[in-house]
């Protein structure tokens, strides 16, 4: 019924890219050139540091002109002192925000791990999986946030050694370096558009990527210049189809493009409308249909129907 067939086409899309890598990798540094590779303008990049003020160390790189800008997140950090940071820079006209780093949200104090692990407590039983009911919706929205924002989002997540014990010919123990393991919730790598991965000599290596001109298993050193690339790439294709409520670019939203959303509310509501004000409008299903919605008109039409039933009568 409502299938249609319409050629293939992209729109211009923002960036959001993953930086992972040990520390002294150079995330922050590489993050802050790709940045300006994409702004040309310093004054629109802001980091939004976890790291007590390790993003000033940077200072210089503007030269004397403008400053990127800086914001903190103290402990607790809570994925709420995220969705706050990110819309101080949207509202302060930021164009990329750099997240610096993804990995206290689930790591740190107060983080979707520390949630975690106060909802088993908070629990009768010791049952760990059910707990996650509580932090999944958090990590959700944090996820999200970065999904449909209207700036170019970058996220450095810190990644550690992983090792494995193993025997050896001579039945000895021995560890054995297995590779990096990003720390932040698995999985975070297919909601990007490209992930980078660092190494201790500044190398990255492209280990996901949905951008043409970035194929997987590429190695880069980061600059000015992959920012550039990067936002050639991005700014291919059409405009994006605008919100008729807000006026806002639609943005992607999960696994949907920002034309499936769109056709998503023309279907559903008769008009374009972005996943924010879907939302609002409450009349857009985007797969988590509250309860409350539908019973209520169900109702409605009962008690108007049953008067006339009695009159009949
Ligand atoms: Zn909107």
């Amino acid at each position: 019924m409502g299938f249609q067939l319409n050629e293939a086409k992209r729109s211009k899309a923002k960036l959001r890219l993953t930086i992972d890598g040990p520390s002294g990798s150079g995330k922050t540094y590489s993050a802050l050139l790709i940045a300006y590779g994409i702004t040309g303008d310093w004054s629109k990049i802001a980091v939004i540091d976890t790291e007590r003020e390790s993003a000033n160390l940077y200072y210089d790189l503007c030269g004397t002109g403008k400053k990127y800008l800086v914001g903190q997140i103290n402990a607790p950090y809570t994925p709420q002192k995220y969705l706050e940071a990110l819309q101080v820079c949207e509202q302060s006209g930021v164009e990329v925000a750099i997240i610096d780093s993804l990995t206290h949200a689930w790591t740190a104090e107060g983080g979707l791990l520390d949630i975690h692990a106060n909802a088993v407590k908070a629990q009768r039983t010791s049952n760990s999986y059910t707990a996650w009911r509580d932090v999944t919706p958090l990590h959700r929205k944090l996820v999200d946030a970065i999904l449909t924002s209207p700036m170019h989002i970058i996220s450095t997540v810190r990644s550690d050694t992983e090792y494995s014990q193993e025997k050896d010919s001579n039945g000895k123990t021995v560890v054995k370096k297995v590779g990096m393991k990003p720390q932040f919730r698995k999985g975070l790598d297919y909601e990007m558009t490209i992930v980078f991965s660092l190494e201790q000599s500044h190398m990255a290596t492209v280990t996901k990527s949905r951008i043409s001109t970035f194929p997987v298993n590429d190695m880069l050193m980061p600059t000015f210049e992959t920012g550039q690339k990067l936002l050639k790439w991005l700014n291919e294709g059409e405009d994006a189809p605008t919100c008729t409520e807000c006026g806002r670019k639609i943005t992607p939203f999960g696994s949907m493009s920002a034309e499936q959303v769109a056709l998503h509310g023309q279907r559903k509501y008769g008009r374009s409308v972005c996943v924010e004000c879907g939302a609002k409008l409450k009349e857009l299903d985007y797969g988590e249909k509250t309860e409350q919605n539908a019973p209520v008109d169900v109702l409605a039409d009962k008690k108007e129907e049953k008067p006339i039933e009695n009159n009949e009568d």
